[in-house]
């Protein structure tokens, strides 16, 4: 059976209005070549899994020979797919996408994977991340009559591959050379009537993970996160590593460097939050280096408190982290409504404004009288930690001391993320006691940017952290700047 949307009504209180104070995830990418399976349900689930890096659209995209079968459309995986449709997508391997829009409009035609025609067939892309040169490479396409149905960068990714088939070069060396002429953040994954093809950008900004199946022969598994590996029964392999091309047919798996200047930069945030705490990176789930994060923060800004807890279900990992090192006593202040599904779904301004309130019920008799921490992973714009704060007071917390496991947000992200302009970010226009006095904390305190990188035990160049310095590992065009650079404008 297929697991269905939940949709319930509840009686906890709304605490926010909406519930856009966090960055906003980018995108899940999954493939998978397996001619023995149904290739079309099994990426369903590897979506499924996915579901918490984009809910606006989710697509599939099955090759049966040189014919493409798809299906996409709005909303979350579970509701854009039934079994009767999946059943409508034969095929020997399949390319899947969960869309979270931070380039193009919310619409159905921008829902992935982008499918488009090449001398040697079609080719279906699902893309995680961000250009940085769209104008320039968009002028690249226009002269050569292509007609872009779309305003995403992901399918100028799509014909600029074409291009370069339609010029005479293969597969692998087209895409190499459309690889080349992208700047930015890009986690691909790819179907082709041959076989399917995973690369990422230069700096690997974006994770994607290889896994196999228990199958003979070895069948590949492509994914975001691998937790989308897990669903399916699939084995983590290894990453996909930066400017690395792999390339998965019915004879294995070939890799192929196409970038010999690779330097990785893996978005920190994607450790801190975005992705799942089940996710492995780095040889450990997320879920341990949050504890760790917790651990660190209570190092860096002890407390003395009765209660510590996180808010659900993000700040958890982290708050029994700081209650491990602490001393203090781990709870739940705050119940989630589990039911109403991420709340993070729509990014405009107007489907703010009517979106889905976020739910969380603070448990009055656990809080009255109590000095609490809690934990936040981060604070984007803070609007939604200032009514969670008077939640608390409201329950009858006598203190509020609030702890957050980053460094403060000063900084939009170009590379996939959305985090607004910068004049929206909390952090790019107050100080910690400026932003405390806001949200009307007793105590507020962030991870060191040094904090949260020696926790992570890994090179600690080897991220990106931009958000929280402003030092961009790619470059970002003037133009690009100007678009959400607002505070540093005279001076771009
Ligand atoms: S700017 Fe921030 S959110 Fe964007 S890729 Fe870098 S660390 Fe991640």
């Amino acid at each position: 059976m297929i697991p269905q949307h939940p949709i319930t009504s509840d009686q906890s209180i709304n605490i926010g209005e909406n519930a856009c104070d966090k960055p906003e995830e980018a995108c899940g990418v999954f493939g998978i070549y397996a001619p023995e399976q149904d290739v079309a349900k099994m990426t369903y689930f590897g979506l499924y899994a996915l579901q918490h890096r984009g809910q606006e659209s989710a697509g599939i995209a099955v090759f049966e020979g040189t014919h493409v079968h798809q299906h996409k459309d709005m909303g979350l995986v579970s509701q854009v797919f039934s079994e009767a449709i999946l059943e409508e997508l034969p095929g020997n391997l399949a390319v899947g996408h969960t869309r979270y829009s931070t380039t193009g409009s919310s619409r159905k035609v921008n829902a992935q994977p982008a499918v488009v025609e090449s001398r040697l067939g079609n080719l279906a892309l699902s893309h995680n991340g961000n250009l940085v040169n769209t104008i320039q490479l968009g002028e690249q396409l226009v002269k050569s009559n292509f007609n872009l149905v779309t305003t995403t960068d992901s399918e100028m990714i799509a014909y600029a591959i074409a291009q370069e088939i339609n010029s005479g070069a293969d597969w692998l060396t087209g895409a190499m050379n459309a690889f080349k002429r992208c700047q930015g953040a890009f986690s691909l994954v790819i179907g082709t009537p041959d076989g399917i093809m995973g690369t990422r950008d230069p700096n690997g900004i974006r994770p994607l993970v290889i896994g196999t199946l228990d199958s003979n022969p070895v069948r590949y598994v492509l994914a975001s996160e691998t937790c989308g590996l897990d669903i399916i029964g699939a084995e983590y392999l290894r990453d996909v590593q930066p400017g690395e091309l792999v390339w998965i047919t019915e004879t294995g798996l070939e890799s192929f460097q196409w970038h010999e200047k690779s330097e990785r930069k893996l978005c920190i945030f994607e450790m801190i939050y975005f992705a799942r705490p089940d996710s492995l990176m780095h040889n450990e789930t997320l879920y341990s280096y949050r504890i760790r994060l917790g651990q660190r923060l209570a190092k860096e800004s002890p407390i003395e408190a009765d209660i510590v807890f996180g808010v659900p279900d993000s700040g958890i990992p982290a708050a029994i982290g700081f209650s491990q090192k602490s001393g203090i006593a781990y709870g739940e202040g705050l119940i989630k409504n589990r039911y109403v599904g991420r709340t993070f779904i729509q990014p405009t301004q107007s489907m703010r404004e009517t979106g889905i309130k976020m739910k969380l019920n603070p448990l009055k008799d656990v809080l009255f009288g109590k000095r609490v921490v809690i934990i936040d992973d981060s604070i984007v714009r803070g609007t939604t930690s200032r009514k969670l704060v008077k939640a608390l007071r409201d329950a009858g917390a006598i203190e509020v001391h609030m702890r957050i496991s980053s460094p403060p947000v000063t900084h939009p992200c170009f590379y996939g993320i959305d985090t607004d302009t910068q004049d929206q970010l909390i952090a790019a226009t107050k100080s910690v006691a400026e932003i405390a006095k806001q949200l009307e904390v007793d105590t507020l305190a962030y991870l060191t940017w040094e904090g949260m990188l020696e926790t992570t035990r890994e090179d600690t160049n080897s991220f990106c952290s931009a958000c929280f310095t402003g030092n961009y590992p790619v470059a970002i065009p003037e133009r690009v700047k100007r678009s959400k650079l607002i505070l540093e404008k005279a001076t771009i």
